[in-house]
């Protein structure tokens, strides 16, 4: 049995999801019917309180087409510097909408008001247009961090004053409501989209949503389609999302408790320098001599445990939905013996 800490995209659906995939009712969603379809993004944009939600067959997508209906070619978005829309989307700001990206270094990934009100260029011909910030929460490259509710206010705050929109990438933005103890309507009412995943924590194979104001999503329909993301009996995909938000959200605790778990374990571990704080499923650790990320995570390999490298000196572990405790206690009885 392979404990794999990869990634929460590993995550295979269960019997009983792929029971709700097979009795899906479908049509065609590229003639809006599909009523799984239908039902599954009626159903996210009222948890939201926004007013429509199109879902597409990643993140990546929502995210791209989220980002395209807000801009203009030669506008600027503002986002963190190690955010998922600037490192991890192929350049698809510039190759999508023609913009250019400032970014601003975090802590933990997360930005503040300050920092973008300083960021946001002065209305001059020499300078692009300032029209989008875009927000990470949790923040994947800030080890799962979370934003402070409050924080977000403020930045909604300084957008609306300069006139700017708010997009935010809510790959795990279950795990920042669990956390977090808030509830998705208060993410709702900061937003102008939002972008969430059903194939992270959440366990079904594929889909994204996003999420706005009734005639951004109408705009959002003709890109995604543009994209080439107009799906057809989409529904079978819409109905492991549907049963992913009705059975796996509460049980995103666990995941978090496992991931203390590890941070605790690998405390004591001479060969581990800094952990980025642990808040949701994510830990980040800096791996020392006589271990780099490399040799480390082939080393937790021999035990049938993947890792992931993602820098010269940092290795990640995700936990979900796949991973049990006593996984979680042998990767602890390894980690304690090396
Ligand atoms: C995974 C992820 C996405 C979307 O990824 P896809 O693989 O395209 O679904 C977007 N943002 C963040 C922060 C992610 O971790």
């Amino acid at each position: 049995m392979i404990t794999d800490l990869r990634s929460d995209t590993f995550t295979k659906p269960t019997t009983e999801m792929l029971q709700a995939m097979f009795s899906a009712a479908v049509g065609d969603d590229v003639f809006g019917e599909d009523p799984t379809i239908n039902r599954l993004e009626a159903m996210t944009a009222d948890m939201f309180g926004m007013e429509a939600a199109v879902f597409c067959p990643s993140g990546t997508m929502t995210n791209q087409v989220g980002i395209k209906v807000h801009t203009q070619p030669g506008d600027e978005v503002i986002c963190e510097k190690l955010s998922h829309v600037y490192i991890y989307e192929g350049g698809g700001i510039a190759f999508n909408s023609g913009c250019q990206v400032k970014t601003i270094e975090g802590a933990e990934g997360r930005i503040t008001a300050d920092q973008v009100l300083e960021a946001i260029n002065p209305s001059d011909i020499h300078k692009a247009r300032t029209s989008l910030v875009s927000l990470e929460n949790t923040a994947n490259r800030g080890g799962g961090s979370c934003y402070k509710i409050a924080d977000l206010q403020l930045i909604k705050e300084v957008c609306l004053q300069n006139n700017l929109k708010l997009h935010l990438d809510g790959a795990r933005l279950w795990n920042a409501l669990i956390a977090k103890k808030e509830t998705p309507k208060q993410h709702g009412e900061i937003f102008d989209s939002i972008s969430i995943c059903l194939s992270k924590g959440l366990g079904a194979p594929v889909g994204s949503l996003l999420l706005g104001k009734k005639e951004y999503i109408k705009k959002a329909r003709r890109v995604r389609k543009v994209f080439g993301g107009g799906m057809r009996q989409a529904g079978y995909l819409g109905a492991a999302g549907i049963y992913a938000l009705e059975n796996n959200i509460e049980r995103l605790v666990q995941d978090h408790q496992h991931a203390d778990l590890i941070k605790a374990a690998l405390i004591k571990k001479e060969f581990v320098g800094k952990i980025m704080s642990v808040e949701t499923n994510i830990v980040i650790f800096e791996v020392l001599p006589p271990y780099n990320p490399k040799s480390f995570a082939d080393e937790l390999a021999k035990f049938s445990i993947l890792s992931m490298p993602i820098s010269a000196t940092q290795v990640r572990m995700v936990t979900h939905l796949d991973i049990t405790p006593a996984m979680i206690k042998n990767l602890i009885t390894v980690i304690e013996a090396l």
